[in-house]
C-alpha cells in the first residue's frame, strides 16, 4: 500500500463536450496520479491546454472547461516516476514543430530515455522538462519523415521500455502501446466518438462502451478518414505489469482483459490456502487490501470486518500540531475500530510491504486497539527489486523484502506471524495469461534490459545490501 501510483491517460475524438468528458475520465483515473493534471483540446485548427498541480476536481471549473474548445481532447493525471514533480513536468506536453502541433500524454517509463536525451542534447536539442516523455517529442520534431504519422512512428520506434501514449494533433487522436504492453490502454466508444484510456472505470463514468484493449505494439489512429491500426514494432514477449492487478488499478476496472476485482479476490483466496492463520477476524488494510481480504475470508471461513477505517478526505498536506502526535502520518489516514479488534486474533490482509515502516505502525495500532494476536498476510510475493517500467519503487537497499529474511520482517513489523502469497500463486490468479506478465519486482529478472547508468545504479543498490 505504500507504492506510489504511476499515471493515467485519457483521450476522446469527435465529441461536442470533449474537454468535459476528459475531465470526467481523469476524475475516474485520479487514483493513478495525484501530483498534477492537464487537458489539451483541438478545435481542428489549434490546440489549447490547461495544466495544474494537484487533483482533477480542484483544478477545473466550468469556465476552464469552456475555454478548452474543440471536439477532441487528451488528458493526464501524473505521479512522477521519472523527472521531477511539479507543473513543469505536468502533462500533456504540447509543442509546435515542422509537423504541426502535438500534445502527448504518457504512462510508463522509457528505459533508454537518458541515452536518447544525451544524444539529442549533443545534437542541439534544448529540453524544457526533466521528464522522459519530452524525449519522444524531440525525436518526433526532428524527424524528416514526410507525414506526422510517419514521424511519430519513427520516434516511438526508438523508445524502449514502458509506454502507453495518448497523443493529439489538430485533426487526429493517436494511441500507442509499447510492444511488451507493460501498462494498460483500452479503447471504447461513446456514440460515434472514440475514447482511449488507462482503465475501463473511466469509460464507465462517461457511459462509454468498452470495445477492446489497444494491443501491445499497436499504433491506433483516428482522424478525418476514420480509424486505422499500424503495428510498427518487432514482436516482443508480452510483459503486462502484474502489479496493476495486485494494487494499482481500480477493482471496478477490467485490465489486460481481466476483472481486477476478480483477480484480486482470487489472490486473497489463494493466500488463505497457502498461508492460513489461527484467527477470529480478517481485517483488510483499506482500501487496497479489501478485495484480497474478501477472498481470504471466503476461503478460510473466518469472518471479515472493517477493523481499520480510512479517512478518504485526507488532503496532500496537513497542518500538524506543535505538540507531536505519534505516528501522525498513518493515524490521520487510518483509525482502528476498537469494538472489532479488542480481544480478537486478527489476520491483517494487505497487498504489499515496501519499507516495512507503515506496516509496523499499522500492526502497533491494531495491537494498541486490543487485538490479542496480529497475523500479517500479503497478497503477492515480497518486493525484492525496483521497477524500471513506470512504478515508483524505492532502491533495492530500501526494500525490506530484499534486505531482510521473513523472520526479520515479522520481527520488524511486530506481527505474531507473517505470510506472503507465492509467485506461482500470484500468477495462477491471472490464469492462462500468466506467461504474458512482468513480475520483475518479485524476481529481479527484467524483460527489457535497462540502460547502463541505471544498471550501475541497481548494482550499487545490490552492493549496499550484500
Ligand atoms: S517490475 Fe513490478 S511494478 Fe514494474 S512493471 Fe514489472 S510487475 Fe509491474
Amino acid at each position: 500500500m505504500a507504492f506510489k501510483e504511476e499515471c493515467g491517460v485519457f483521450g476522446i475524438f469527435g465529441h461536442s463536450e470533449a474537454a468535459n468528458m476528459t475531465y470526467l475520465g481523469l476524475y475516474a483515473l485520479q487514483h493513478r496520479g495525484q501530483e498534477a493534471v492537464g487537458i489539451a483540446t483541438s478545435d481542428g485548427v489549434r490546440l489549447q491546454i490547461h495544466k495544474a498541480v494537484g487533483y482533477v476536481a480542484d483544478n477545473f471549473d466550468e469556465a476552464t472547461i469552456n475555454r478548452l474548445a474543440g471536439m477532441s481532447a487528451v488528458g493526464h493525471v501524473r505521479y512522477s516516476t521519472a523527472g521531477d514533480s511539479g507543473i513543469k513536468n505536468a502533462q500533456p506536453i504540447l509543442i509546435d514543430c515542422a509537423h504541426g502541433e502535438i500534445a502527448i500524454c504518457h504512462n510508463g517509463n522509457l528505459v533508454n530515455a537518458q541515452e536518447l536525451r544525451e544524444m539529442l542534447v549533443r545534437e542541439g536539442s534544448i529540453f524544457q522538462t526533466t521528464s522522459d516523455t519530452e524525449v519522444l517529442l524531440h525525436l518526433y520534431a526532428r524527424s524528416k519523415a514526410p507525414t506526422p504519422e510517419a514521424a511519430l512512428i519513427e520516434a516511438v520506434s526508438q523508445a524502449q521500455g514502458a509506454f502507453s501514449l495518448v497523443l493529439l494533433t489538430k485533426d487526429r487522436l493517436i494511441a500507442v502501446r509499447d510492444p511488451h504492453g507493460f501498462r494498460p490502454l483500452t479503447l471504447g466508444k461513446l456514440g460515434d466518438s472514440y475514447v482511449v484510456c488507462s482503465e475501463t472505470c473511466a469509460l464507465d463514468l462517461i457511459d462509454a462502451e468498452w470495445i477492446r484493449d489497444i494491443e501491445p505494439g499497436e499504433v491506433f489512429i483516428v482522424g478525418p478518414d476514420g480509424e486505422k491500426s499500424i503495428h510498427p514494432f518487432a514482436p516482443a514477449r508480452k510483459a503486462h505489469c502484474i502489479f496493476e492487478h495486485v494494487y494499482f488499478s481500480r477493482p471496478d476496472s477490467y485490465v489486460f482483459g481481466l476483472s481486477v476485482n476478480e483477480v484480486r479476490t482470487q489472490l486473497g483466496r489463494l493466500l488463505a490456502r497457502e498461508q492460513p492463520a489461527p484467527a477470529d477476524v480478517v481485517v483488510p488494510v483499506p482500501d487496497s487490501g479489501v478485495c484480497a481480504a474478501t477472498g481470504y475470508a471466503e476461503e478460510s471461513g473466518i469472518p471479515m470486518q472493517m477493523g481499520l477505517i480510512r479517512n478518504h478526505y485526507v488532503g496532500r498536506t496537513f497542518i500538524e500540531p506543535h505538540q507531536s502526535i505519534r505516528h501522525f502520518g498513518v493515524r490521520v489516514k487510518l483509525n482502528p475500530v476498537k469494538s472489532i479488534l479488542r480481544g480478537r486474533r486478527v489476520v491483517l490482509v494487505d497487498d504489499s510491504i515496501v519499507r516495512g515502516t507503515t506496516s509496523r505502525k499499522i500492526v502497533k495500532m491494531v495491537r494498541n486497539a486490543g487485538a490479542s494476536e496480529v497475523h500479517m498476510r500479503i497478497s503477492c510475493p515480497p518486493t525484492i527489486s525496483p521497477c524500471f517500467y513506470g512504478v515508483d519503487t524505492p532502491k533495492r537497499a530500501e526494500l525490506i523484502g530484499a534486505t531482510h529474511s521473513l523472520e526479520e520482517i515479522r520481527k520488524f513489523i511486530g506481527a505474531d506471524s507473517i505470510g506472503y502469497l507465492s509467485l506461482e500463486g500470484t500468477l495462477s490468479a491471472v490464469g492462462s495469461a500468466k506467461s504474458s506478465y512482468c513480475t520483475s519486482c518479485y524476481t529481479g529478472d527484467y524483460p527489457v534490459a535497462f540502460p547502463q547508468n541505471e544498471a550501475a545504479y541497481l548494482q550499487l543498490a545490490l552492493k549496499l545490501v550484500e
